[in-house]
């Protein structure tokens, strides 16, 4: 097997678990490793560190697959799908749900390995040249391990390209319908496999939308960046007056209110409106517009740190527009999915958007990222998702 040592100090973050190498890290490779092939990791001083999948192409030279002198084998794969299969067990059915992430990469021991499953659809997501060397063998073990038989693939997103790997989609076993339905706190979500975010719908909010359904009776909504409407179907339920949905994407739209009749409510009971979320909260300010519950749920601003300036505006514009336009007593759902913003920068943005709102405001709740989606003790970045629940006095 190849083998790469590290130069001297650079093996403190292996020693603490952290699953990644960057390419600086490396001082020497001995045998000629493959993309996404095993190497062996050692020490400047020739201690063993981990077992890895190696990178050539990409700043994260190697992925740990595990600390321990063990075989990376079919084996190796087959424990450690099904242990993070075992571990859904809990939250598979949770509250009248059928689906949620199987699989969460890093967080997970398996990193650049997402899976989640939808019903009785599973879909695939292989993010670095480790996972996609190992395909086929990880295909063939969901099939073995969850009794399912229909896989779709959704490899086909940007950071592949960091891994020189092309993109990908499309049916990989069995005959997975595009279109499915899943069911989610007691309500129904059709899902498009193929068009769909990410892996099709945004599994990792499922509490979340349980959570806002308790603020919604009697109150005027209005449900930003909404995509297929999974928070403003569980405002309706929740008894809200009004939702109003706003998205930039038409099939999104169309999607949400396909959604909305699903659960029994009307076309007209769910409004929506096609634009950008900056022009229409600044439109509606103008228009002295207001609403008693406000979610701003927007996709990455900052994917990593060198975005953080110009993500930390939008947060704080929107956020900012959000008071205003929020009556008193009205709640804010706001979250933020960047990697780059922590939760403790997060909530600073937040306090400051009210601030220059002129508002007074209070935190009510917390959140995060449902348990399905776990977040590795060692790895930090795993905890993307950050929501607050505000209360305006
Ligand atoms: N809240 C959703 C997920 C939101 S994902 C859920 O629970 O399922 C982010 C959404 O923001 C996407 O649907 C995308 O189309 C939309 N979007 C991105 N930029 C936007 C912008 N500037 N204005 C309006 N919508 C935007």
């Amino acid at each position: 097997m190849a083998a790469i040592r590290l130069k001297p100090g650079r093996e403190r973050s292996l020693l603490r678990r952290h699953p990644w190498v960057f390419s600086g890290a490396i001082q020497s490779t001995e045998g000629d490793p493959v993309p996404g092939g095993t190497v062996d990791v050692y020490s400047s001083e020739g201690q063993f560190l981990a077992r890895a999948a190696y990178s050539p192409d990409s700043q994260i030279r190697l992925r740990v697959w595990t600390f321990e002198d063990d075989p990376v084998d079919h084996d190796f794969f087959r424990r450690k799908i099904a242990a993070a299969i075992h571990a859904r067990d809990t939250y598979l059915h949770e509250n009248e749900s059928d689906s949620c992430r199987l699989i969460n990469a890093e967080s997970d021991d398996l990193p650049g390995i997402i899976v989640d499953r939808y019903n009785h659809t599973l879909v695939l997501q292989c993010l670095t040249a480790g996972a996609e060397f190992w395909r086929e063998a990880i295909t063939d073990l969901l099939i073995e391990l969850t009794g399912l038989s229909d896989i779709y693939e959704r490899s086909d997103v940007d950071v592949r390209l960091l891994e020189g790997l092309p993109q990908h989609h499309g049916p990989l076993r069995g005959k997975p319908n595009e279109i499915i339905t899943l069911q989610e706190n007691g309500l129904k979500f059709k899902v498009n496999l193929a068009l769909g975010h990410k892996t099709g719908f945004y599994l990792d909010q499922r509490r979340n939308r349980q959570r806002l359904r308790s603020f919604a009776s009697g109150r005027q909504v209005l449900d930003c960046f909404s995509y297929t409407g999974g928070f403003s179907v569980n405002a309706l339920v929740g008894g809200a007056n009004s939702v109003l949905a706003v998205d930039s994407s038409e099939d999104a739209l169309s999607l949400a209110q396909e959604n909305a009749s699903l659960n029994s409510f009307s076309e007209t009971e769910l409004q929506i409106l096609c634009g950008d979320v900056f022009q229409v909260l600044r439109k509606f300010r103008d228009e002295a517009r207001s609403f008693d519950l406000i979610v701003l749920d927007p996709p990455k601003f900052a994917p990593t740190v060198s975005q953080l300036e110009k993500a930390t505006r939008g947060y704080k514009d929107i956020n900012l527009l959000a008071f205003k336009l929020l009556r008193p007593g009205g709640i804010l759902f706001t979250f933020s999915c960047s990697g780059g913003v922590d939760a403790g920068l997060f909530q600073k943005i937040v306090a400051s958007a009210a601030l220059d709102a002129g508002v007074q405001a209070q935190i009510l709740e917390h959140l995060s990222q449902a348990p399905d989606h776990p977040i590795g003790l060692n790895f930090p970045e795993g905890a993307y998702l950050k929501g607050l629940i505000c209360s305006r006095q």
